[in-house]
């Protein structure tokens, strides 16, 4: 059983959907204030509407600088002060490196990393301020862990994330503001229904427990590093795939 993080406040960036809409409601339950982020305020609202408790929705696009210190700024005045961070937010478009422009590039990259650093950086103040803080990046095993044709510059993007939080989980250690990862396997959300049926029934067979995971699964784990119980585990990524990274070739999984 984890202390109750009840009253505690927490920014949970791509909350409108998916893995963030997970987090946010997890968090919900356990009583934390959640200040759900997306692009879209009429989003962000209507999920911090439908996860009760003390949440409020903010519209901020997090690969700007601006977007992140005013998406800080208001959780501090709704909610007095932040104590976690969720950067979660991010996008998987496809294409392979002969097709890919320098655009599609700096987008998956602003979109996914810089915003993990502007984000971070934005509720640096709150956190000094309280002397402590939790800061949970959504990363991926692809990237860090595994490749998948089209997604070099996404595979960048979460390796990157883990680079970053190394380094940041080292300087921030003194406040006691401590940076972990959460290094999802596939899990069903919206941005992976786009992918269609093939690919989920491909994906599924290549999980050794021939699931995908759901949001609560990545929730409890982001939960887990917002505890208390937490407090000394920094700089560290957690793998949730269902095992999907273990095989070591197809005939490992038909030997199941
Ligand atoms: P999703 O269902 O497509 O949701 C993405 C969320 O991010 C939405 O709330 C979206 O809202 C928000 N968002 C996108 N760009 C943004 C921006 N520039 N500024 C602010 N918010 C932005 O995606 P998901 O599958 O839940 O993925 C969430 C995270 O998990 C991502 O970092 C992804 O890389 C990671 N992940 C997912 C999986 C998976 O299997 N689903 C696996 C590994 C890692 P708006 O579009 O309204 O802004």
């Amino acid at each position: 059983m984890l202390t109750s993080l009840k009253g505690r406040t927490a920014i949970v960036t791509g909350g409108s959907r998916g893995i963030g809409k997970g987090i946010a409601a997890c968090f919900a339950r356990a009583g934390i204030k959640v200040l759900v982020v997306s692009r879209s305020q009429g989003e962000a609202e209507a999920v911090a509407a439908s996860i009760g408790g003390e949440a409020a929705g903010f519209a901020a696009d997090v690969s700007r600088g601006a977007d992140c210190e005013a998406m800080a700024a208001f959780a501090v005045e709704r909610f007095g002060g932040i104590d976690i961070l969720c950067a979660n937010a991010g996008i998987f478009p496809a294409a392979k490196i002969g097709e890919m422009t320098e655009t599609d590039f700096d987008h998956v990259l602003g979109t996914n990393l810089r915003s993990t650093f502007l984000s971070v950086k934005a509720v640096l103040r709150a956190m000094e301020a309280a002397g402590r803080g939790r800061i949970v990046i959504t990363s991926s095993i692809t990237g860090p862990i595994t490749g998948y044709p089209g997604w070099s510059h996404y595979g960048a993007s979460k390796a990157g994330q883990l680079g970053f939080m190394r380094t940041a989980a080292i300087e921030l250690a003194p406040k006691r503001i401590t940076v972990n990862a959460v290094m999802p396997g596939n899990i069903a959300t919206e941005g992976l229904d786009g992918m269609g049926a093939d690919y989920i029934g491909k994906m599924e067979s290549s999980i050794p427990m021939r699931r995908l995971g759901g949001v609560e699964d990545i929730a409890n784990a982001a939960l887990f590093f917002a505890s208390d119980e937490a407090a000394y585990i920094t700089g560290q990524g957690l793998v949730v795939d269902g095992g999907q990274i273990l095989p070591e070739s197809l005939g490992a999984l038909e030997a199941m």
